[in-house]
């Protein structure tokens, strides 16, 4: 099924739960064959709005050097491609403008980004591992006979890309010979580009009009007037050690609000319905890199830490002294929570 050949190099991380080493040094300087280089950006909008977090993708497009485009589809898609040209290192923007293409389902999208990167001839196509990145490149890597790249967090050279695997206890280097490389990158591996400076051209895309095999029904979003989860600075999560969604709700929120923080949970937190679904943190829910991240009544397995642990400073709360989540924690407080944040809510209001 796959055609390249493909080198994978493993680092263990051992007992240390922050991985932080790759195996190949970087082979990559800047040559001529950098110049024929060329990167599409696929750029994520929301109901006309341009998504500032998928414009990490031009961050790891500028790592890899060469030319940089970016690529925007929807209904009335002039005024985010007008401002998807301003962001800093773009040099062309290649809008599509259809409304079959607004909730980026896929299977739609897809042959759409074929038909534009086959007309672009660019060597590197660059998403964010979100929902919709996941969902789309791999698709796009089959049609174009290559083998997907997921989640990278760094780019060793044009073809060698650094991802973690195993939830994060194993880091590898991956080597790609496809002539198309197709990348999801870690969002918090690469901050976003500037959304100003750039000045690109705007050109029209090629629009294949396919008969579309599936079709958006409905979506049922929460939403929330607290940070957005993936992009916040600070971050409380709370895992089963809450006990109820009643006391969850309770504790965590107002310590959320003394923060100005966003509100996660664990995985067990969003089993035992004490959370909506899309505030999981870890390896099966959402990765973050907040500068704060406070865990309350989360026992730090494995799987969350694949979510968190790349968080600036990590605060823990915790009656278990001998809880993981003290393994990674800068600064820790073993208590009763129930006793612990509430009085800590305090203290930050009144601070
Ligand atoms: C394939 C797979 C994927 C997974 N993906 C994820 C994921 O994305 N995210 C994730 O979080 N998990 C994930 N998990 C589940 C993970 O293994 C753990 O089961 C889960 O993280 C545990 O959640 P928890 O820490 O809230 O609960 P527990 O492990 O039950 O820990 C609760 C903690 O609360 C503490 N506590 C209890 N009462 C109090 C109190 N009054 N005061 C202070 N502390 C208290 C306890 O000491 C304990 O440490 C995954 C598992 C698998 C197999």
């Amino acid at each position: 099924m796959f055609s390249a050949a493909r080198r994978t190099a493993l680092t263990g991380a051992g007992s240390l739960p922050r991985p932080t080493t790759s195996v190949f040094s970087s082979r990559f300087s800047p040559s001529a064959y950098q110049r024929l280089l060329s990167s599409l950006a696929i750029l994520e909008q929301r109901e006309g709005k341009l998504n500032h977090g998928s414009l990490s993708a031009v961050t790891a497009a500028t790592k890899i050097g060469g030319s940089i485009h970016g690529f925007v589809a929807g209904s009335n898609i002039k005024p985010v491609a007008e401002e998807a040209a301003k962001v800093e290192g773009v040099e062309k923007i290649i809008a599509v403008d259809n409304a079959a293409y607004d909730k980026g389902l896929a299977e739609n999208y897809a042959p759409l980004l074929v038909e534009n990167i086959k007309k672009g001839g660019y060597t590197h196509i660059i998403a964010g591992h979100t929902a919709f990145g996941k969902s789309l490149l791999p698709r796009v890597a089959a049609l174009l006979d290559s083998q997907q790249i997921s989640d990278i967090t760094a780019i060793e050279s044009e073809n060698t890309f650094v991802r973690p695997i195993y939830a994060g206890n194993a880091i590898a280097t991956v080597e790609s010979s496809d002539a198309i490389k197709v990348i999801t990158i870690r969002g918090t591996a690469f901050a976003a580009a500037e959304a100003t400076g750039g000045s690109a051209a705007v050109e029209d895309g090629v629009d294949p009009k396919i008969e579309p095999t599936s079709e958006w029904i409905s979506e049922n979003l929460a939403t929330s007037d607290r940070p957005d989860l993936a992009t916040a600075g600070k971050v409380v999560s709370g895992g089963r050690g809450l006990k109820s969604k009643e006391e969850f709700d309770r504790v965590m929120l107002p310590l959320a609000d003394s923060l100005g923080a966003a509100v996660g949970a664990s995985r067990a937190a969003v089993d035992s319905g004490y959370a909506d679904n899309s505030l999981q943190v870890g390896q099966t829910g959402k990765v973050v890199a907040p500068q704060l991240y406070m865990a309350v009544g989360i026992s730090g397995a494995i799987q969350h830490l694949a979510g968190m642990k790349d968080s600036k400073v990590i605060a823990a709360i915790n009656k278990d002294a001998d809880a993981p989540i003290f393994q990674v924690a800068d600064v820790g407080l073993v208590g009763d929570l129930f006793d612990k944040v509430p009085e800590l809510t305090e203290k930050l209001k009144s601070a």
